[in-house]
């Protein structure tokens, strides 16, 4: 059985607290192979006008260079219309495999409303990431998970790791202030936001 994980978001742009979490998830999930997987048009959020899907997923292929076993994908970029979740499973998944899906606290807590739900529970295991070191969202998590248990018949599984509580809000609103965003972002990253003058 190969272990497969999944790693998706807008990535606009891709952050350390992103890289952080998808070390973590490789190492604990015993992952083979990690698929990074930058969204088209996005259903959760608004995109960003300026800064088009190429350049985002330019961005993971430089934040993830060098790092073994993980794939940065285009697939959901290729895709015409929306991007959804389960569409990307279905085409991943085979019977040679598990699927392992990693989110971080505020996407795990909408799991619920995503497209087909059950389909997603059936195809993946659901795995989250703290990335607030807030208490404050304690209880609904714990309530949160039981209510999915209840409802589709698997835990979500948690990485733990310790928080890095970066935003790629923080990251755009950090350019746009004229402010420096080392260490927000990989060294790569950076250079390549400067080259190309985003989020400016
Ligand atoms: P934005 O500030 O634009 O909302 P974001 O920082 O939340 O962006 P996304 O690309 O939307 O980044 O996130 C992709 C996935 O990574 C989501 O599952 C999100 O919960 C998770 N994630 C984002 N930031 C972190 C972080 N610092 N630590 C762990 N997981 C994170």
């Amino acid at each position: 059985m190969l272990r497969i994980g999944i790693y998706g978001g807008t990535f606009s742009p891709v952050h350390t607290g992103h890289v952080q979490a998808a070390k973590a998830f490789m190492e604990q999930m015993w992952l083979d192979v990690l698929y990074v997987i930058p969204t088209g048009t996005t259903p959760h959020k608004q995109m960003d006008g300026e800064v088009t899907a190429a350049q985002r997923l330019r961005m993971c292929e430089l934040a993830f260079e060098g790092m073994e076993g993980v794939i940065v994908s285009d697939l959901e970029i290729r895709r015409e219309g929306k991007s959804y979740t389960v569409d990307t499973l279905e085409a991943l998944f085979g019977e040679d495999r598990r699927l392992f899906l990693l989110m971080g606290t505020d996407m795990m807590l909408t799991l619920g409303d995503w497209r087909e739900p059950e389909r997603i529970f059936e195809l993946c295991y659901p795995v989250y990431i703290r990335r607030e070191s807030d208490k404050a969202l304690d209880e609904e998590i714990v309530q949160k998970i039981a209510y999915y248990n209840q409802k589709y018949g698997k835990v979500v599984r948690r990485i733990v790791s310790d928080p890095i509580e970066v935003s790629s809000t923080d990251v755009r609103r950090a350019i746009a202030a004229g402010q420096s965003i080392e260490g927000l972002v990989p060294r790569s990253v950076s250079a390549y936001i400067k080259e190309n003058g985003l989020y400016v």
